[in-house]
């Protein structure tokens, strides 16, 4: 179903030309039953790692310089960005160079979540500035932490490992598993295969 909440995604569609770029324009879509998160590796103009959490028919995202880690003992920075269109949850490909984000978007991690402050709905955790969620990804799982900071810039959250057996503090997630959960290709090989095709 499709609900006419427009102004939801106003920010994201303004900083995007649709007819030059292959992301989703996107629809505001109710909630499926078990929400999705998608973690999206972003070379714009610095490479980063986009976590993207389903809440209202939209995807709330939040934009980590460093990626997520599997240690409790590691805070990493994650900057609230505009809300994206739930079907950018398996946009993979090349932003073209001129556009907003320009460069290559892989698709690093996907599954469903489940909210762990439950009966409280993710929009209020978000505006109490924190969040606990249990991941089913295929590389991310267990329990996370999103808390919000007063540290600059605005929107600064830092993401957070909670301790459960997925926890992990000797190895690196994202330098472990560094390819697309849907096609397998690196970074470098999206960007090439879709300039390719141009
Ligand atoms: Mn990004």
């Amino acid at each position: 179903m499709t609900i006419t909440k427009k102004n939801l995604l106003a920010t994201y569609r303004r900083k995007r030309n649709f007819n030059r770029t292959s992301e989703p324009e996107g629809e505001i879509t109710s909630s499926h039953e078990h929400p999705l998160f998608v973690v999206q590796k972003h070379k714009g103009r610095n490479l980063h790692y986009d976590f993207r959490l389903e809440d209202g028919g939209i995807l709330k995202s939040w934009a980590l310089p460093k990626g997520p880690s599997t240690d409790p003992g590691v805070k990493r920075l994650a900057v609230q960005t505009e809300d994206h269109p739930l079907a950018y949850a398996t946009f993979e490909g090349v932003i073209p160079q001129g556009n907003y984000g320009a460069g290559p978007v892989m698709v690093w991690d996907q599954g469903t979540f489940k909210n762990l402050k439950e009966p409280v709905p993710l929009t209020d955790c978000i505006k109490n500035g924190e969040i606990n969620v249990w991941l089913e990804g295929k590389k991310l799982k267990g329990g996370y932490a999103l808390i919000k900071t007063h540290f600059h810039p605005k929107d600064s959250w830092l993401l957070v490992k909670m301790n459960d057996k997925y926890s992990d503090r000797e190895s690196s997630v994202t330098t472990d598993k560094p390819n697309s959960v849907l096609t397998h290709k690196t970074l470098e090989e999206i960007n090439r295969e879709d300039n390719g095709h141009e």
